[in-house]
């Protein structure tokens, strides 16, 4: 008699695969049903499931029916139309169709030869992305520079602060260490990955100033230089900026061409975080928000936040690829092989931290084929709108009032009664499960943040949500 083989065969893979694709497809039919934000308490989802793993494997239809009644309640429903919570992580069919097909051929490509494919689909699909954008040049691979994929933009900032730190230290760090002298700066209002990629990167939480900002939020050019030259007086070595298009709290647009021409006569590296809002260059009628950009050595954007892909998918790319790949290249012997010393290749394992990597560009090919540039713009836009008048609702009522002006998809708002109410709104809307949204501090006041960006959030769900708002407002 054969040996058990434990392994799915392919006749059950079609089986249980379509059901689970069927599953998905259910999911997003009744995906309003579900409460937004998970109702379960801390311990409740450990407490359904048994305390030791299966001796035996079970069938997978027990697996299936687990999802629905132990995970399911513990999931917050990000992909819901009522979502406008923190920022989008909008999916879509054509993305996940995409990543289920990168792990069906569950590829490695951390070098060309490892599957040519990969690499050269992902340098391809980048240098595409530099047109769509409206980027400026230098960032194709045809040149000097080049784009490649992170898992997140936290990764893309860490790598870029690293080359920052190892050209302004004739790559010198990389083998004796920083000495605590490195400076780098980012506004307050800037990504706390900054702050970790600085510990990270060896130069010290101690050695990062956080610029002040003016009334929009953004970055104070005059303050950058102010800060530049103290440190360069007190003998320190300014190495790296970051700069913001699209700040978490706010939605706050730094001014490139000002910091720009500041990193440009100090000799910095300007890295330019444009996580969420870098989409939006989509349209030619928001690339406002990318000007200045050719002053900079490095950008990152995320496709898993606003371009209806799958997370992980961070579009990092730098103008001097050979400054990144010197900092990050190391090739033991078993890495070797004839394409990678033929120099006529990319291998990505230089331009990021870890070495293995999921062909995470197939997903993106299939967003990009399936919606079109014209689809892709169509949608981004009518989020636009849709925050352009949420933001107008806001203006003209009485209770409310906003934020700060919404530059793209994002609308800071509170009611008038201040911090404790709406602290109060905000738990009791969520608590209703009907809608989710999040909020920050802005000029010490708590401030509610609604961001629209969900692949399925229509006209009706933000008139709804406003609706809500107003009607909780009376309750509280
Ligand atoms: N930068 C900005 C401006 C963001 O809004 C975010 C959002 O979370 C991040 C970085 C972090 O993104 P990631 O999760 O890809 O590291």
């Amino acid at each position: 008699m054969d040996e058990k083989s434990h392994h799915m065969t392919p006749e059950e893979f079609r089986r249980h695969g379509r059901a689970v694709v069927d599953w998905i497809a259910d999911y997003y039919e009744r995906i309003e049903s579900f409460p937004v934000l998970s109702q379960v308490e801390p311990g409740d989802i450990r407490r359904s499931l048994p305390a030791d793993p299966p001796e035996q494997g079970e069938p997978f239809e027990a697996i299936l029916k687990d999802v629905n009644s132990v995970i399911l309640p513990g999931v917050t429903h990000w992909q819901s139309p009522n979502f406008f919570a923190y920022f989008p992580a909008n999916v879509s069919g054509p993305a996940i169709l995409g990543d289920l097909l990168s792990s069906g051929l569950g590829v490695q490509g951390m070098l060309w030869a490892t599957s040519p494919a990969c690499t050269e689909l992902e340098t391809h699909v980048l240098d595409w992305l530099v047109d769509m954008l409206g980027l400026p040049d230098k960032f194709k691979s045809s040149g000097p520079g080049g784009g490649v994929i992170q898992d997140t933009a936290s990764g893309a900032s860490l790598c870029a602060l690293l080359a920052a730190r190892e050209k302004a230290t004739g790559f010198a760090s990389n083998e004796s260490g920083c000495e605590g002298r490195l400076v780098a700066y980012t506004s307050n209002q800037a990504h706390s990955s900054i702050e970790k990629a600085v510990k990270i990167a060896g130069l010290g939480s101690r050695n990062l100033r956080l610029i002040d900002v003016d009334e929009s939020f953004a970055m104070r050019a005059d303050s950058l230089t102010a800060a530049i030259a103290e440190d360069r007086s007190a003998g320190l070595v300014p190495c790296f900026v970051c700069a913001t298009v699209g700040t978490t709290s706010s939605n706050a647009m730094d001014p490139l061409p000002q910091i720009g021409k500041i990193c440009r006569d100090e000799g910095l590296w300007l890295h330019v975080d444009a996580a969420m809002s870098g989409t939006a260059a989509l349209c030619p009628e928001y690339r406002h928000i990318h000007d200045g950009l050719e002053g900079a050595d490095s950008y990152c954007f995320n496709p898993h936040k606003w371009m209806f892909t799958n997370f992980d998918c961070d579009c990092f790319y730098v103008a001097d690829r050979a400054a990144l790949i010197k900092t990050l290249s190391i090739l033991p012997e078993y890495l070797r092989n004839k394409a990678t010393e033929s120099g006529a290749v990319i291998d990505y394992r230089d331009w990021h931290i870890p070495l293995g990597r999921r062909f995470r560009s197939l997903k993106l090919w299939f967003v990009i084929r399936h919606y079109g540039v014209e689809g892709l713009r169509r949608h981004v836009k009518r989020h636009v709108e849709l925050a352009r008048e949420f933001a107008r609702w806001v203006r003209e009522s009485e209770d409310y009032e906003l934020a700060v002006e919404p530059p793209l998809n994002l609308v800071c708002f509170r009611h008038r009664a201040g911090d404790e109410f709406n602290r109060k709104l905000m738990d009791a809307l969520n608590r209703s499960g009907e809608l989710f949204l999040t909020h920050t501090v802005l000029n010490d006041r708590f401030t509610l943040r609604f961001s629209i960006g969900g692949t399925n959030t229509r006209a009706r769900h933000v008139s709804r949500a406003w609706e809500r708002i107003r009607r909780v407002s009376g309750e509280v």
